[in-house]
């Protein structure tokens, strides 16, 4: 097949046999979401750049080499925006709750999103997709530690619901405007005697952003790390009960959880809680989250706490399948309609009855281009369908159907076949 007519490099299909799975993540997400008082919201694919740029930090790797941004065609006076598609959900989320007003509204608004598409240009490379989809949360105007216990236990519920074992949360809080700063300090002076034994990410990063220090996976700097001053130890007074008041409050969700000091954000509007879900069999990180009170203040609103996740969904569908859980498979059709004559007499009779089951809310098939009787019927058993309804030439005469009885089990109602009368046929179905 020609290049052009392949998905692109990155990008993929969805087809129907994973789409299973998909149905069950959206069904288990959006039942627990509405537990907990969530609404949902959708918002565009595609945001000035801007919006993105401010919350993904100028700089970084995402603004600069893995947003798709693009510059629109010009209005009439030729002024033109730079867009670009959605790299993550919550600036879009944030965007739309100060643009609405909604702070007007009895605080806090919890929000969720449903397999929104999400973009970033990274590396070709075996399971990482240009293109994936993702459900997350956002309560915002609401700073609570009840919140942070919530969403955590909203999430650690969607995951065992779905029915996944051994999930873990690491949390850890990285304190404040009022704490942080110090704490960034502190963190340098550490530094600044090593920094000649450090690798070049750490130089710049001790410039630009201390924090991310603690993410190195260099193995020289390991052990830097591992001595290195923790910002648990060193948040102010109110910082350190919001953090005693979320884990006292995770108890009563259950929530397995740990404390990871060394869980950071690098973005200054990141405060507090910060976590991780993990599964605990190979530790494989499904997805991060945290409270972000300083974000609202870069889009110019006023002081807003708020605090989310982000799960990406084909992540959780690698999860369920190396754990074996398989969703429900679509279900197979109740009736399946055959007729023995290729006579459109018979074809409009099989027509009318699909039409009537389906008009009725039954699943119902029947074939295509006048096949054989003998393959029909294969095409009835292959369906997995419940009952077979034949019209042969007796059927036709007397005005009536054969109802066989197709599901496997006793090989009485194997056999098990009935000739009804047709206007009784949709009243026997139900009642079956
Ligand atoms: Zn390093
Ligand atoms: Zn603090």
């Amino acid at each position: 097949m020609p290049e052009q007519y392949k998905a692109l490099q990155g990008f993929k299909d969805i087809l129907p046999d994973e789409q299973p799975y998909w149905r069950l993540i959206e069904k288990t997400a959006t039942e627990v979401a509405s537990l907990y008082g969530f609404q949902r919201i959708e918002t565009p694919i595609l945001e000035d750049t801007t919006v993105f740029r401010r919350t993904s930090g100028e700089g970084t790797d995402v603004v600069e080499k893995e947003m798709y941004s693009f510059n629109d065609r010009a209005d009439k006076e030729g002024r033109f925006q730079n867009i670009s598609l959605r790299p993550e959900g919550t600036a879009g989320v944030v965007r739309a709750y100060l643009e609405h007003g909604m702070f007007k509204l009895p605080q806090p608004v919890k929000l969720y999103y449903m397999s929104l598409p999400m973009f970033r240009r990274e590396k070709p490379q075996a399971g990482r997709y240009r293109e994936h989809h993702q459900f997350g949360c956002e309560a915002l105007g609401e700073g609570d530690p009840a919140i942070d216990a919530e969403i955590i236990g909203m999430l650690y519920q969607i995951y065992t619901r779905l029915g996944l074992s051994n999930i873990r949360v690491n949390l850890n809080s990285i304190g404040d405007s009022n704490c942080r700063p110090q704490y960034i300090e502190l963190l340098k002076e550490y530094y600044r005697p090593l920094l000649d034994t450090c690798c070049d990410d750490c130089n710049v990063r001790y410039d630009k952003n201390p924090l991310r220090l603690l993410d190195c996976k260099n193995p020289q700097d390991q052990a830097k790390i591992a001595n290195a001053p923790r910002i648990t130890d060193n948040l102010c007074e109110a910082c350190q009960e919001h953090f005693d008041t979320v884990q006292r409050f995770l108890r009563f969700y259950d929530v397995p959880f740990q404390i990871d000091k060394l869980i950071v954000r690098g973005l200054d509007y990141y405060t507090r809680t910060v976590f991780e879900f993990t599964s605990e069999i190979d530790n494989v990180a499904l997805n991060g989250g945290g409270r972000y009170d300083g974000m609202a203040e870069i889009f110019g609103g006023s002081h807003t706490p708020g605090i989310g996740f982000g799960v990406g969904i084909e992540r959780v569908i690698n999860e369920l399948k190396r754990q074996g859980i398989e969703p429900e498979p679509e279900p197979a059709p109740r009736a399946f309609v055959v007729y023995f004559v290729k006579e459109p007499a018979y074809k409009d009779a099989a027509t009318e009855i699909t039409a009537q089951l389906r008009k009725a809310g039954l699943k119902a098939a029947s074939s295509y281009g006048d096949r054989s009787r003998k393959a029909q019927m294969k095409q009835a058993n292959n369906s997995g369908a419940d009952f077979a309804i034949i019209i042969g030439e007796d059927e036709m005469a007397n005005g009536t159907v054969s109802v066989k009885h197709m599901k496997a089990g006793s090989t009485e109602t194997e056999s098990k076949q009935v000739e009804i009368k047709r206007e009784v046929l949709l009243e026997y179905i139900l009642n079956a």
